[in-house]
């Protein structure tokens, strides 16, 4: 009997490749959606008839979904943040986590944050606004920055910051400073860019992009402190995480003007709701969590999801797993290895 896989909450799978097609010559599969803060418990029930999981950025998969639910045993993440995994959860009750390996989206993400950059300095979302209004004499407001003579601060030098960085100093001969307490200060300056300590970018960054992951100790690392020790007319770039950054604090700063802007494509709650007072602000470019979502990215991304659900029918752990020591100690994983 076929193998029972469930999309869950996602926009983009299959979108615009023969994935689902593909996916349902080798599993039964059903795309279903559930709200995004459902709880472990009514997620687990939700879920019960499957054996398999392609999951999105929500909802959250909790220790209470893990307990709960006997029947899964592989969970492939349509993306690369898995953030709204409890993975170590998974890891106890023997469920396999597969993301999709970082260098299908990083390029997508990558340019996504340099066209908010550039954006950002040429205050390009106004002069269109302006113009469109039937108004051509105010283009002397729209006098922006370059990008080249500015120092731009990466949070976060991995799979994309790492390609951030490389754009800017080899394309822009922009100047780029890094923090990244997991990465060397040798391999850093390799790369034609300098280590900083966190207080020293925020001290020295014109600009300040954000590449690392959400986790405990990176949640609300923008915050009312970490902003007072920030130049003046500072801008702020998130394509990462919204709960990096506590947007409360940052709402006041753009409102002050001790930032001068913020280009964001991820919130702290998604989606953003539609009065959020960050909505109203003029001093903000704000994209509905699209830094993915180019043709070769979403391609990139269908095909690893399907071939990684393929491998596993074929007793063939995906590179993309990243709880690998469930292997071997998962009854529920072994049973569907050895077939
Ligand atoms: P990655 O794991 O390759 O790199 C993350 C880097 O952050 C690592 O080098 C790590 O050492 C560093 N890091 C960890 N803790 C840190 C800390 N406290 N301070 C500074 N750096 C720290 O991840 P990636 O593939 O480059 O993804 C980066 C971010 O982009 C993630 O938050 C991911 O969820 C997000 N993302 C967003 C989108 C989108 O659509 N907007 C798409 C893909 C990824």
């Amino acid at each position: 009997m076929m193998k029972k896989v469930a999309i869950v909450n996602s926009k983009s799978f299959g979108k615009i490749t023969d994935a689902y097609d593909e996916l349902k010559k080798y599993f039964h599969v059903e795309f279903v959606n559930v709200p995004r803060d459902i709880n472990g418990k009514a997620l687990s029930e939700k879920l019960a008839d499957f054996d398999f999981l392609v999951i999105s950025a929500t909802p959250y998969y909790s220790s209470d979904f893990f307990e709960y639910n006997q029947r899964i045993s592989v969970i492939v993440r349509h993306g690369i943040g898995i953030d709204n995994v409890d993975v170590e959860a998974a890891t106890i009750h023997g469920v396999l986590i597969v993301k999709v390996p970082g260098r299908y989206e990083r390029e997508a993400v990558a340019e996504h944050t340099i066209g908010l950059i550039i954006a950002a300095l040429r205050k390009i979302k106004d002069a269109h606004a302006s113009l469109i209004s039937g108004i051509w004499e105010d283009r002397i407001r729209y006098i922006g920055r370059e990008l080249s003579s500015k120092t731009i601060g990466v949070i976060g030098f991995g799979n994309i910051g790492r390609r951030v960085a490389e754009i800017l100093t080899k394309g822009f001969k922009a100047r780029v400073i890094v923090y990244d307490p997991y990465v060397a200060a040798e391999e850093i300056k390799k790369e034609g860019a300098e280590p900083r300590e966190f207080d020293e970018l925020l001290a020295e960054a014109d600009i300040i992009t954000l590449h690392c992951p959400l986790i405990t100790e990176t949640k609300f690392l923008i915050n009312k402190d970490s902003i007072q020790k920030m130049k003046e007319n500072v801008i702020i770039i998130n394509t990462a995480r919204g709960q990096l950054i506590e947007t409360k604090s940052l709402i006041d700063a753009l409102i002050e003007k001790k930032i001068a802007y913020a280009a964001l494509d991820v919130f702290e709650e998604e989606p953003i709701p539609p009065e959020h007072p960050l909505l109203k602000l003029d001093n903000v470019l704000l994209t509905p969590h699209i830094a993915a979502y180019t043709e070769e990215s979403l391609i990139g991304m269908d095909k690893y999801v399907v071939k990684s659900l393929k491998d596993i029918l074929n007793g063939i752990i995906p590179d993309g797993t990243v709880n690998v020591e469930v292997v071997g100690k998962s009854s529920r994983l072994a049973k569907i290895l050895q077939k």
